[in-house]
């Protein structure tokens, strides 16, 4: 029997389950709309109004003021929502390291909303947090730290690699958590390491002056017969090495470092080895690719964005430990093991977050529909079309390609114009969206390829578009 009744006395409080579904299926006609005119390249990729200018056509001062939407004005408010919006679906979106979610992973956030299970503690969410188990325990094992592995989600790349890096420095000096953090610690990194990294270390009380630069390549990456200096310039200055961080790939050239190298290095010296893998770990997934990876299995700690490479919208990015203990002791001292019991688990004492969102469902939801099989070929068609972009690009006079791509992410210059001006110019009509990138100091165009609908048609009119601006060199 119910322990309610008279829901009639709550209008606009309890859910009205009738106009909810009247609104879902809104929402669902407009999306299927809005990806289906994006991946098609209908309209622009983005558009550039100013911020006054989208309030008033989507009349957020009013609304705010007076409620009152109705199914019917919600339809045309997300459809003017959406058109304002920049469209990850469109073949001509090559810009930011962002997924154009896969539609399962668009539907777990769907249900998230919905029924809000902020899985961190088991009771409040065991099938969100068991989904989320199962996930990492797939990610663990693709790897290769599934015997002895731990993990857990949390949201986004930067918290990711500040927990990675808070394991880090609990093996190094288990007692920070209590007594702060000695001044002699460092962490290091290559210059082309992401920005979160040596946020971490601000965060974590080593100070940005504690990042300490590995030699590198002209491109950037991480030159491995050049590691024993860098330890002896480290050990000199009287610090003690936290950990060593290796990109796989970078962000701004999409380029991986030698993960076996650099690992077999730590190994040997006894230094935490920490892989950003937020972009390029997907590549696990893809056999033909799986190789840029050798040697991850070497790591101590890794992170693995699903917002980037499996197609989930943002956030959910996976924080991996070879030894699963060290992420416990990410937030004290004593480790206590996860496992199957009856009583489930608390993925809480693992994260910064308290609360969290139900992000394993996202992933699971996409691999379930695409297979691990599906999301490998995704990443490999990407990197496919990225190559074909490079092969284009360098055989037009004019355009500079400074090195050839291992992921969907490539850089160049085209002439010895202002790069930005170029790319503001391509943007300023909504025709492409791009990144630019400096690689040893020089301002490169960046193109990443995340939309499956970007295609040889694309890229040609991307290469006419900025070659027909101004002749090279103009
Ligand atoms: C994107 C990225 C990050 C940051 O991830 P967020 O999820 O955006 O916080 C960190 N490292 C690398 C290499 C990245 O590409």
């Amino acid at each position: 029997m119910a322990i309610c009744r008279g829901f009639d006395q709550y209008p606009g409080v309890i859910w009205n389950v009738e106009e909810f579904a009247r609104a879902a299926a809104v929402t669902a006609d407009g999306l299927a709309a809005y990806v289906d005119e994006s991946q098609r390249g209908l309209p622009p990729v983005i558009r550039r109004r100013p911020p006054r200018e989208v309030a008033e056509r989507l009349g957020l001062v009013r609304w705010i003021r007076e409620g009152g939407m109705t199914p019917d004005s919600y339809a045309e408010f997300l459809a003017a929502y959406l058109d304002e919006g920049t469209r990850l679906h469109h073949p001509a979106y090559l810009g930011h390291q962002i997924a154009a979610p896969d539609f399962p992973a668009a539907l777990a956030d769907f249900v998230h909303g919905a029924t809000n299970n902020p899985m961190a503690v088991y009771e409040m969410g065991a099938s969100a947090a068991t989904v989320e188990f199962e996930v990492l325990r797939w990610m663990l094992d693709k790897v290769g730290f599934g015997e002895t592995g731990g993990g857990v989600l949390t949201h986004g790349g930067s918290l990711a690699n500040l927990t990675a890096l808070l394991a880090a420095r609990a093996a190094a000096v288990p007692e920070a958590w209590t007594d702060g953090v000695p001044a002699d610690l460092a962490l290091l990194a290559p210059a082309s390491a992401h920005y979160s990294l040596t946020r971490a270390a601000a965060i974590l009380g080593l100070g940005e002056r504690a990042v300490m630069p590995l030699d590198v390549d002209g491109l950037g990456r991480v030159d491995v017969a050049r590691l024993p200096e860098a330890l002896d310039r480290v050990r000199r200055a009287g610090r003690r090495p936290m950990a060593l961080v290796a990109s796989a790939c970078s962000t701004g050239t999409g380029l991986y470092d030698d993960l076996r190298g650099i690992g077999e290095f730590c190994t040997a010296n006894g230094v935490w080895f920490h892989v950003d893998g937020a972009h390029g770990a997907s590549a696990l997934l893809a056999e033909e690719h799986r190789h840029l990876l050798d040697g991850i299995e070497l790591a101590d700690s890794l992170i693995w964005d699903a917002h980037k490479m499996l197609r989930t919208s943002s956030l959910a990015a996976a924080v991996l430990t070879r030894r699963e203990g060290d992420l416990d002791a990410a937030f004290r001292q004593r480790a206590s093991y996860l496992f199957y019991g009856d009583q489930g688990f608390d993925l809480i004492g693992r994260t910064v977050e308290c609360s969290k969102a139900e992000l394993g469902l996202k992933v699971f939801l996409n691999l379930a529909w695409r297979g691990e099989r599906g999301l490998g070929d995704y990443v490999a068609r990407q990197y496919a079309t990225a190559h074909r972009f490079w092969e284009l690009a360098r055989e037009r006079p004019g355009f500079e390609c400074p090195y050839e791509p291992e992921s969907n992410i490539v850089c160049f210059r085209y002439g010895g114009a202002d790069q930005a001006e170029i790319r503001e110019r391509l943007m300023a009509d909504g025709a492409f969206q791009l990144t630019s990138a400096e690689i040893d100091g020089v301002r490169h165009l960046r193109v990443t390829v995340m939309a499956p609908a970007t295609d040889d048609k694309t890229l040609e009119a991307l290469l006419d578009r900025i070659g027909g601006e101004r002749g090279p060199g103009g």
